[in-house]
């Protein structure tokens, strides 16, 4: 287990990858701190450097028509089906710098490990650096990997940033041309499968003391907007027994929530994230409150049971409190599971390293929920320190990187392509 993979100069993968995501996380629209937003000078510029890394390990690379940066490293015969591996190199605002370039990073050091060792697979490799998958700036995600996997929605162009700059135009600036973004898109056939590293964005393995965990499945989501109408009145001159509070229904709503999604089945997680009450003063009785759900599960079935069971809760609660209610479902998207044969290889590739296989689902998005159109799909997560993403605190220790480095070589080396290799259901 402690057999160091090291590179020329004797860093190991770790100090490498750290080094690495250091340099990418200069690149920024501020000085203070990270910002990388699609389709601007410093996205453009962090994607010429990703190039760089990946022509140094004997790769070809290109942006594709959408802002992917895609490199490649031929099998031992030119032309195969390639393993694809990746994650994204935008960012939100204020960001960790861990969070997509540890993936994308992590995948051109194990080639370059490869390219040093003159080692070529019965496979090529293909690495990619998603140019969108946060959203920040078109409110609309995944922008680079549904490219890829041909289900990007041409009406995004028409969207507009905070500024007022379209799509379209923003592409226009950028080098690109956004009639062309079904040149981005690949056929099932050139794709063995889709593996991704990822930082875990949550604290588990940091609890189970693990560097590594193997996903079982990128959680389902549904969000619901819920209005509560009661009695707006008088803080001082309606008695207790004669109000209609929408916030105090809303809170026993909350609770009642939060106890719902204890039970932990399944990965079961519920928030209430946002809350408005109206009219909103001191001495006013709230007469309507809107508050949103956010309820994610790895199972489509239990997590459409479960939404059932809270808005069933919450009616009986509004009943009981003579309140009106209103409740939509705002979005909805199914759990992508990860390909059991995948899966299990990224587990075997755990356990040669000599970590404990541990498996989790992942609560957050990921690139792989548009992989799985054309390919089949598995995570391996990094343990982050504290579970903290999405903020400058973020943080990966060097040690982990490297295990998630040895991981990944090894899952790459002792990979096997599925012998059918069947296009999953859409
Ligand atoms: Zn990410």
């Amino acid at each position: 287990m402690e057999t160091k993979v090291v590179g020329p100069t004797g860093m190991s993968l770790g100090d490498e990858i750290v080094g690495r995501i250091d340099a990418l996380a200069a690149i920024s629209e501020t000085a203070t701190n990270l910002t990388r937003i699609f389709l601007t000078p410093e996205h453009r510029a962090a994607g010429e450097l990703i190039m760089g890394w990946m022509r140094d390990a004997g790769m070809s690379a290109h942006l594709d028509a959408i802002g992917n940066v895609c490199g490649r490293y031929e099998g031992d015969r030119p032309g195969q089906p390639c393993l694809m591996l990746g994650s994204h190199y935008d960012t939100v605002r204020d960001a960790g710098k861990w969070d997509g370039p540890l993936g994308l990073i992590t995948a051109i050091s194990c080639v370059a490990d490869l390219h040093r060792r003159g080692r070529r697979l019965p496979f090529a490799i293909e690495v990619t650096g998603f140019a969108d998958e946060e959203g920040v700036r078109f409110a609309s995600t995944l922008l680079g990997s549904r490219a890829i996997a041909g289900t990007f929605d041409e009406s995004a162009l028409g969207s507009k940033d905070k500024a007022g700059v379209k799509m379209r135009e923003a592409m226009t600036a950028f080098g690109l041309d956004p009639d062309h973004i079904g040149a981005a898109a690949r056929a099932p056939s050139e794709l063995l499968a889709y593996v991704e590293l990822h930082i875990e964005q949550g604290p588990v393995l940091e609890s189970k003391n693990l560097p590594v965990g193997v996903v079982t499945a990128i959680s389902g989501a549904t969000r619901l907007a819920v209005e509560l109408h009661g009695m707006a009145g008088h803080a001082g001159t309606v008695p207790m027994a004669l109000r209609r509070d929408a916030l105090a229904g809303a809170a026993e709503c909350i609770v009642a929530i939060e106890e719902f999604c204890s039970s932990d089945r399944d990965g079961l997680v519920g928030t209430v994230g946002y809350i408005n009450a109206m009219p909103g003063a001191t001495n006013v009785i709230p007469g309507m409150v809107s508050f949103t759900i956010d309820i994610r599960t790895a199972r489509d079935s239990f997590r459409k049971l479960a939404v059932a069971d809270i808005v069933r809760h919450i009616e009986e609660i509004v009943k009981r409190r003579k309140l009106g209610l209103e409740i939509n479902v705002t979005h909805e998207n199914r759990t992508v599971p990860c390909a059991p044969w995948l899966q299990q290889q990224v587990a075997d590739a755990v356990a040669a390293e000599g970590y404990h296989v541990f498996e989790l689902p992942s609560g957050a998005g990921h690139d792989g929920m548009a992989m799985i159109d054309i390919a089949d799909v598995a995570m391996l997560f990094v343990r982050c320190r504290g579970g903290i993403s999405h903020n400058p605190a973020e943080h990966v220790e060097t040690a982990d990187a490297d295990a998630g480095a040895r991981v990944l070589l090894r899952l790459i080396e002792n990979f096997r392509a599925k012998s059918n290799p069947v296009v999953p259901d859409k």
